[in-house]
Parts: structure tokens; C-alpha cells; sequence
């Protein structure tokens, strides 16, 4: 504020005993000596606590609507994010004349976590890797947990041969990545298959059943790899 001329009141907002907000009252003299902003600021504070009951059940109808599309392990998005929000993405993307990447990645032999050192310890190697492939692409990008250890990213508006890279980069950083369990360390490798909507298909589901198909591949041939989707992969009785 500019020095003496401007004075301020503060009132809170209490949403569940904690400050959900701070309102704030500026006056062109000393408050003290304006009876009428007194008035003023105490006609605003009643009005301030009949609203906190509104702003707080809006606040909780929020979040009741975030946990409905996350997945409660990872604190990625689940499927149903992805059947509620796909039309905006898509349309987003061709509204803007850009491409999507679709990421569809897998650990590799996965099971075998499960089965040596039990389901708990499996949980945590989903968290860390939930982490990895969210740290290592933009926070406008889509990570949804797309089944048990398959993760599928939405790169929004890359460049052409972007979306490999940046698989390459999650699959080198999996690689990497030291994952801290009693008595050691785990180490998981993952595979990527590629795919760019529209580029490779007009529809939507097809682009993402052509990054399967490319996951697919990746997996035959060995696993630990990225593999971009070619139209000669796609040979529909088959899959
Ligand atoms: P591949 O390299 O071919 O992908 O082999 P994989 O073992 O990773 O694949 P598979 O599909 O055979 O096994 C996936 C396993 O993931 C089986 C399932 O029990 C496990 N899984 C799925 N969801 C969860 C989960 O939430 N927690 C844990 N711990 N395991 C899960
Ligand atoms: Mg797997
Ligand atoms: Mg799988």
C-alpha cells in the first residue's frame, strides 16, 4: 500500500477451521477515524460468514469430482478421466491444428515383482513409476493409469517425431531409476508404443488401439523399447 494514505482490513474466510481465504478491505484514510467503513467492514463480515458454508461445499463437491477421476494408488487419472475428457482433447488439439503423441506404456514383467516380493512391494514400484513418467513430461500432459502397470500419456501439441523421444526418454528413465524396497533396491525396465492422433487415425480410440498394437511390438521384440506405430503393423483379425 502507499504509505500513509491507504489503510487495509483483513477478514478470513474459515472453511473447516483452517483460512480458505483472506478478503481484503482497502480505505483511503485511517480506519480508525471512518466510523462508516467501521460499518461498512462489519455489514461485509456478516455477509462473509454466511457464505463460508457455500464456498465450503463447493470446495468439497470439487474435490469429490477430482478423486471420482484418479486413480487412489498412483494419483494419476483413471480411465473414466479419459472417457469424460477425450472429445476436449481431441477437438483441442484439431481446433489448434497440432497433434497428440499417445504413449501407451507397460512394464515389463511386471508379475514377476508381484510374485518374488509380494503385492505391497508391487504397489510401490506403480507409485515410482507414476512418478518417473509424470516428472518427465509437461504439466499440460495427460498421465492416466490405463490398467494394473499400463500407463498412458497424452503429449499435447508436439511436433512430429517428439512423442518417440519422449518415450525414450521415460523408458531410459525407468531404466534408471532405483526403486528402494526392505533390504534393496528393484530396478524395472518398460515398454512404449507410439502413436499421433490425428496423424496416424482420424478416431480417437483407433490412434490409442495403434499405440497398443505398437506396444505390442515392442513387447515381441524383446521388451525395454519404444516403438512408433507403422500402418504395416496394423492387421485388424489379428488383435
Ligand atoms: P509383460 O512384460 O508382458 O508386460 O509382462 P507382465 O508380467 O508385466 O504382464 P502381465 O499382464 O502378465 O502381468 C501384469 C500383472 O500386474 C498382473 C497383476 O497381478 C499385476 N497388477 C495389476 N494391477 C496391480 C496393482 O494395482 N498392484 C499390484 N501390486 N499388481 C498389479
Ligand atoms: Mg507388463
Ligand atoms: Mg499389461
Amino acid at each position: 500500500m502507499d504509505g500513509d494514505k491507504h489503510s487495509h482490513i483483513c477478514v478470513p474466510i474459515m472453511i473447516s477451521g483452517n483460512v480458505g481465504g483472506v478478503v481484503q478491505f482497502i480505505c483511503g484514510k485511517s480506519i480508525n477515524c471512518d466510523m462508516d467503513f467501521q460499518n461498512r467492514i462489519s455489514r461485509a463480515k456478516q455477509y462473509i460468514r454466511e457464505i463460508q458454508p457455500v464456498i465450503e461445499t463447493k470446495r468439497l463437491t470439487q474435490t469429490l469430482k477430482e478423486s471420482a477421476v484418479r486413480d487412489a494408488l498412483t494419483g494419476l487419472y483413471n480411465r473414466r478421466f479419459l472417457e469424460e475428457s477425450y472429445e476436449n482433447i481431441a477437438a483441442g488439439s484439431i481446433r489448434r491444428g497440432k497433434s497428440l503423441g499417445l504413449l501407451m506404456c507397460d512394464l515389463d514383467y511386471f508379475k514377476n515383482i508381484n510374485d518374488v516380493y509380494g503385492h505391497d512391494v508391487g504397489d510401490v514400484v506403480l507409485k515410482e513409476t507414476s512418478n518417473v513418467i509424470r516428472k518427465n513430461v509437461r504439466a499440460s500432459d495427460f498421465v492416466i493409469r490405463f490398467g494394473g502397470e499400463e500407463f498412458l500419456v497424452i503429449l499435447v501439441d508436439i511436433r512430429e517425431d517428439e512423442a518417440v523421444k519422449v518415450g525414450e526418454k521415460i523408458r531410459e528413465k525407468v531404466e534408471e531409476t532405483k526403486i528402494k524396497i526392505t533390504g534393496g533396491i528393484i530396478q524395472k525396465t518398460i515398454s512404449v508404443g507410439v502413436s499421433e492422433f490425428p496423424r496416424d487415425a482420424q478416431n480417437f480410440w483407433q490412434a490409442i488401439k495403434y499405440a497398443d498394437v505398437a506396444l505390442y511390438k515392442a513387447k515381441e521384440k524383446g521388451r525395454n523399447r519404444v516403438v512408433r506405430f507403422t500402418q504395416d503393423m496394423w492387421v485388424e483379425e489379428k488383435y
